[in-house]
């Protein structure tokens, strides 16, 4: 553990993402592998058996469930996840999708990419894609919601994700107004999604020391991974496939921290 990262646990102590409860800046050796500090020791524990539940589809664990959303079938079978997501629920992992929304937390986006990782390896492994060519993005979150809450958190856990396979994320796409797509019906949810989700085709937000002159150059041969804190209708992730497939000719990976079966 660096000296960096020592200090900025002394001086924001960590709390679990789950409970709230003040956390020691060391990890707890009996936590986590990768040492991220966001769960206390017992709702780690839980942690562990959320990611173990099995879907009531296909009677596997998530990360192993190979249930797509029906409009996302035609062209994945599969979107690696950690958990399966109930909306309504007042478990372990509701709370931290709760935590990832709310409050910036470098250490719980960590440890979620982590966690994510050897997955989406195995979905590079099947697909032959080598890990040079990829590409990082997420599925931007509304603007209100960014001015709320000070941040995205897909972008935070693409982030997270492109340095651990020592790559870059890029905002490949933009939000523009559009409603909250938990409150829409499916039908009303793809139309708030054509209108809203739009390529980034002026690179705002890329490095500057890129030269580049248009999006299609930068995807040229590469392929992406497209991260997203939940799944449930699949409508944002098939929005940003089309839009995607006008530019880029490579292979798209879907990845998401949580999924709902339905
Ligand atoms: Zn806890
Ligand atoms: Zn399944």
């Amino acid at each position: 553990m660096n000296i960096f990262t020592i200090i900025r646990r002394l001086l924001f102590v960590p709390i679990c993402a789950s409970c709230g409860e003040r956390l020691s800046p060391f990890p707890d050796k009996r936590i986590v592998a990768h040492k991220r500090v966001c769960l206390c020791h017992s709702c780690y524990k839980k942690w562990v058996e959320a990611t173990g539940e099995l879907c009531s589809r296909c009677a596997m664990p998530a990360y192993k469930c190979k249930c797509v959303p029906k409009m996302l079938r035609n062209d994945f079978t599969s979107i690696p996840s950690l958990f399966f997501y109930e909306p309504e629920s007042e478990n372990v992992q509701n709370k931290i999708i709760y935590s990832l929304k709310r409050i910036r937390n470098r250490e719980l986006t960590e440890f979620l990419a982590f966690e994510l990782y050897p997955h989406i390896m195995d979905e590079i492994e099947n697909k032959n894609i080598s890990r040079d060519s990829l590409v990082f993005t997420w599925i931007p979150r509304r603007k209100q919601s960014i001015s709320k809450y000070g941040f995205d958190q897909g972008r935070e856990l693409a982030t997270a994700l492109a340095q651990i396979f020592g790559k870059k994320a890029y905002p490949i796409f933009l939000r523009k107004g559009g409603k909250e797509q938990k409150l829409l019906d499916v039908e009303e949810r793809k139309s708030n999604l054509e209108r809203s989700v739009i390529l980034n085709r002026n690179l705002l937000g890329f490095p500057i020391t890129e030269n580049r002159d248009d999006i299609s150059l930068i995807l040229e041969n590469k392929n992406i991974v497209i991260i997203d804190d939940v799944i449930t209708t699949g409508s944002s992730m098939k929005r940003a496939v089309d839009l995607l497939r006008t530019v880029c000719n490579g292979e798209i990976i879907l990845s998401s921290v949580s999924k709902t079966i339905k």
